[in-house]
C-alpha cells in the first residue's frame, strides 16, 4: 500500500460502495459484491493495477446501473460509460487525484 489514503466508498449512481482492500484469490484482482454493495480490491498488486482494478469495478458498477446488456452497440455502451464515470468523478471528489497519485507513484 502506498501513502495514498485509500477510499473507502464510493458513491455510484444512487448507491453507495464500500470499498476494501484484501488479498484476493490468484487472477481475481478485483470483486464487486451487488449484494452487500462492496467493491474488493487485490492489495497485493501494485499501485497503478490497484488504480486499474478499483476503475474496472468502477465501471461494472456503472454498467449495472445504466442496465446495459451483456451485449450493447459500442456507442451505446461508451456513451453510459463516460456519462456514468464523469457522474461518478462529480459525487466523489478526491477520486481522480486519488487515481492519479496512484498511477504516477505506483508502476
Ligand atoms: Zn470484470
Amino acid at each position: 500500500m502506498s501513502a495514498a489514503r485509500p477510499i473507502v466508498a464510493l458513491k455510484i449512481g444512487r448507491a453507495k460502495y464500500k470499498v476494501r482492500y484484501r488479498r484476493l484469490l490468484p487472477h481475481n484482482l478485483g470483486r464487486l459484491f451487488f449484494t452487500t454493495r462492496s467493491i474488493v480490491v487485490d492489495d497485493s498488486q501494485s499501485d497503478f493495477d490497484r488504480a486499474d482494478t478499483l476503475l474496472h469495478e468502477i465501471l461494472h458498477a456503472v454498467w449495472d446501473q445504466h442496465k446495459l446488456r451483456a451485449r450493447v452497440s459500442e456507442e451505446r455502451a461508451v456513451t453510459a460509460l463516460a456519462t456514468g464515470l464523469t457522474a461518478v468523478f462529480c459525487d466523489n471528489p478526491g477520486l481522480l487525484s486519488h487515481l492519479e497519485r496512484l498511477i504516477r507513484d505506483g508502476r
